[in-house]
């Protein structure tokens, strides 16, 4: 790879894009998913007497574009919204299904809101990390999709009253506007059958990427809508924004529940529906998930660390080479990490983790090793010249944090993290580190505190 030149991640995930061009997809009889208009998928089950929304959307302005779109396959009235989960990017353009003054049912589990609400009563503020995960300031020409996903350029500002999401992000401004209606139909039983206008439907509790997602079985056509269990990507079990923990095993049996019901289609959160292949793909994902735990696990009873484990919990070739298992959104590394910190926790048996040292001592340790902070950049610089950005960058940032105030360090770490950052293939991973980079130079040119 020659400088300048795409890695073969920034080629695999600029060829991804094509999986958001906006379309409206005919899933089977009745059934319609619209894909790239707002960041989630959004689906319509046309009744006799009426439609259903699965998760309107997640910006008002989008799901506008897509009631047009529906609009042109049948004129039925909307008769009822459901919510696969909370989370905004499938709930925040709900108002662009409702005409003023209609009253539309709108159905969501009973613990609807459940992952935020664990945050918000920490008293934690996430800052920053959506940002940075999400990619919003990553430069325009570094920017590619989420991997399940092309969000748009500004966060969308939330207009509503109530917000059952993640909080308006910091930045938030000239971007499109979002409000999440309030469901009005809950239910607390493992499954609700419904009849809404003449389609009979189940609405199923599927705890996985959230603790209040559902799935929705559609018998007549066996379509089952997984909400954001499933979508074209290894899943997201712990988002580097940070949030409530997310259970692995309940995750695998949730899928498990949705095999049971035999479904040909299915129909996930984000990406283009899987027709015909539901059943296999469910499996395989179940399989993936099941095999990731139980490895993780079996390694850390050997008592390798998580550091450790990333390399020794490996899918098998069979699961490895499918592309919906990929690490484009969630990691098989970062699912490893997770799992040992639930059960685990914070030590990772290492007794000098034990007893560490400060980080500026660590430097001040560093940097007489290297010969002062200048013997510190030089050999940064001649690692990044010699293709070792990561090496590079542990040196600059030992430099950086003995002269916070110097520009020097701060930019050789930008640089570095920028060539980690294109190389990387999973992408909120890659945002993170290239928007931190991206930080590093506001706070050189003091535009932004550091
Ligand atoms: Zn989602």
């Amino acid at each position: 790879m020659a400088l300048g030149e795409d890695s073969p991640a920034t080629l695999r995930l600029k060829q991804r894009n094509h999986e958001f061009e906006p379309a409206i997809i005919r899933v089977a009889e009745g059934v319609y998913t619209a894909i790239g208009y707002t960041v989630s998928a959004n689906s319509m089950i046309v009744g006799d007497t009426g439609v259903i929304i699965i998760d309107p959307g997640q910006t008002i302005e989008g799901s506008r574009r897509i009631r047009e779109e529906f609009a042109k396959i049948t004129s039925k009235p909307v008769k009822a919204i459901i919510y696969t989960h909370s989370h905004p990017d499938h709930t925040g353009g709900a108002p662009a299904f409702v005409d003023e003054g209609a009253n539309v049912p709108i159905w969501a589990r009973s613990n609807f809101g459940s992952e935020t609400a664990t945050v918000r009563e920490a008293g934690f503020r996430s800052g920053v990390r959506p940002v940075n995960t999400q990619g919003f300031d990553v430069p325009p020409e570094k920017r590619l999709g989420i991997g399940i996903a092309i969000p748009p350029a500004r966060p969308p500002v939330d207009t509503g009253m109530i917000r059952d999401g993640i909080p308006n992000l910091p930045n938030a401004g000239q971007g499109p506007t979002a409000r999440s209606l309030a469901p009005t139909q809950k239910f607390s039983e493992e499954r609700r059958q419904l009849e809404i206008a003449g389609v009979r439907l189940d609405l199923v509790a599927a705890p996985g990427e959230t603790d209040d997602q559902l799935y929705v079985w559609l018998p007549d056509r066996r379509v089952v809508f997984a909400g954001d269990n499933f979508y074209k990507s290894w899943p997201n079990t712990y988002p580097l924004r940070g949030t409530a923990r997310r259970d692995v095993r309940q995750w695998a049996d949730s899928m498990d529940r949705m095999l049971q019901e035999k479904p040909l289609h299915l129909v996930g959160g984000h990406t283009r529906p899987i027709l015909n292949d539901a059943q296999e793909v469910l499996q395989n994902y179940r399989d993936a998930l099941r095999f990731v735990y139980r490895k993780t696990i079996e390694g850390a009873e050997k008592f390798l660390t998580p550091d450790e484990l990333v390399d020794y919990v490996k899918l098998p070739p069979e699961l490895a080479r499918l592309d919906y298992l990929a690490d484009y959104y969630g990691s098989v590394w970062g699912t490893v990490r997770e799992i040992y910190a639930q059960h685990v926790g914070w030590f990772d048996g290492d007794p000098l983790n034990l007893h560490r040292l400060p980080p500026r001592e660590q430097s001040e340790r560093m940097a007489a090793l290297a010969g002062g902070v200048q013997g510190l950049l030089d050999k940064a610089r001649a690692a990044l010249a010699a293709n070792d950005p990561v090496w590079a960058a542990q040196l600059a940032q030992h430099a950086m944090r003995l002269q916070p105030a110097s520009k020097e360090p701060r930019l050789l770490l930008a640089d570095a993290l920028d060539t980690i950052g294109e190389r990387t293939f999973n992408t909120t991973a890659r945002n993170y580190t290239l928007a931190y980079a991206e930080r590093l130079r506001r706070q050189a040119e003091g535009k932004e505190q550091p």
